[in-house]
């Protein structure tokens, strides 16, 4: 247990706010003797994965539990199926490589997204035409009411569009302590549609792409569109692509005739980073935060300096600018605290 804690290498914003204490678990004993410690002592806690989805406004008055439970197992399931279990601790970029280096499939559109397998079910992370709902079977968590193992299966999970069960109803409730995936071993479903990823593959002669070349194009397409963390604090698209309703977008249409949308019934997801963008936020600086110069959606430490509070008041500027011109509310992707 660690008193007076900088967080700062532990998010990716690199916002240097501090914990009252901190701890890093690597066993369910482990973790379930710190939430004890914490329930004696009547501090509120906050769990941590990767630091890749967390805006930290404040100092943390309580104590922060760093999940690092490691380890990755299979189960054969069939002639074309393996079930592959992997705890919260494993980062989720090194699991995708796993999974490829032993050929099995599902996982590449995903490759490159920071943070840890334990996170992926909370906001059911999505890229390039996949989403884990996809190849998700069930993940096993601690109920902190009564420090009992149960399971969630993928109904159970009630996985949306960057939503899951873990960011609604059951809200601080659990924490996901290992993950299971159903992966292909052959006869693999290629996804290159969404995106670049066809232009990219093309790009480099690739005609008839593996699971790996799917992967290193989703990589090579990231690599050029997104700040890394390393060298400049982010927390990848800080808003939703917000969803409207089809007459509210025809409406839109008539004044914005380029407006992008893809509707789904009655509904149109619209990309956030568009509408930001037009509000003349792309690449503006004010003070130590930014909009990314190549991506309006998501919002950097620029100077490397700056407060949580000051990020979160640069995309409440945003959020009004983009109510103003368009009338559409968007929602925080990133979790704020
Ligand atoms: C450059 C960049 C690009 C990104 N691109 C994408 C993208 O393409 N698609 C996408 O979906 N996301 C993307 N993200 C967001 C982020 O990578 C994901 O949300 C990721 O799943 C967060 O994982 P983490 O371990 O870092 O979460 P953390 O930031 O550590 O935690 C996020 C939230 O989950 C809680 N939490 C953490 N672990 C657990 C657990 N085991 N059980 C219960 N609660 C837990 C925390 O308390 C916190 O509220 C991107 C982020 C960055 C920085």
């Amino acid at each position: 247990m660690q008193e007076n804690f900088s967080l700062k290498p532990y998010n990716t914003f690199g916002v240097d706010a501090k914990a009252k204490y901190f701890t890093e678990v690597q066993t369910i004993e482990e973790l379930k003797n710190a939430i004890s410690y914490s329930k004696e002592h009547s501090l509120s806690v906050l769990f941590l994965g990767g630091g890749s989805n967390i805006l930290l406004t404040k100092d943390f008055d309580g104590l922060v539990i760093k999940l690092s439970l490691k380890g990755i197992e299979e189960k054969d399931l069939n002639e074309n199926e393996v079930l592959v279990t992997a705890k919260a601790g494993e980062n989720w970029h090194e699991f995708v490589m796993y999974s490829l280096q032993k050929n099995y499939g599902g996982l590449e559109n995903l490759s490159l997204i920071p943070g840890n397998v334990g996170t992926s079910p909370m906001q059911n992370i999505g890229a390039y035409g996949t989403e884990i709902k996809d190849i998700f079977v069930s993940c096993m968590v601690l109920d902190l009411e009564n420090l009992e193992i149960g399971t969630f299966s993928l109904e159970e999970c009630h996985f949306g569009y960057r939503d899951s069960i873990f960011k609604q109803k059951g809200k601080g409730r659990y924490v996901i302590l290992e993950v299971s995936f159903k992966l292909t071993k052959k006869d693999h479903l290629i996804k290159t549609e969404y995106g670049a990823i066809k232009a990219e593959l093309e790009n480099s002669g690739i005609t008839h792409p593996t699971i790996q070349d799917v992967s290193k194009a989703v990589i090579s397409i990231r690599q050029s569109k997104l700040p890394d963390p390393k060298e400049t604090g982010n927390a990848g698209s800080f808003f939703k692509n917000p969803t409207i309703p089809l007459v509210q977008f025809e409406e839109l249409k008539k004044k914005f005739e380029n407006i992008p949308g893809y509707p789904n019934g009655d509904w149109v997801k619209v990309p956030a980073g568009w509408l930001i963008e037009q509000c003349g936020w792309k690449g503006k600086q004010l003070g130590n935060v930014a909009s990314h110069r190549l991506q309006a959606l998501v919002i950097v430490n620029a100077t490397g300096n700056a407060t949580g509070k000051e990020i979160f008041d640069f995309s409440t500027e945003i959020i009004h600018s983009v109510k103003e011109k368009f009338g559409i509310e968007l929602e925080r992707e990133v979790n704020i605290l």
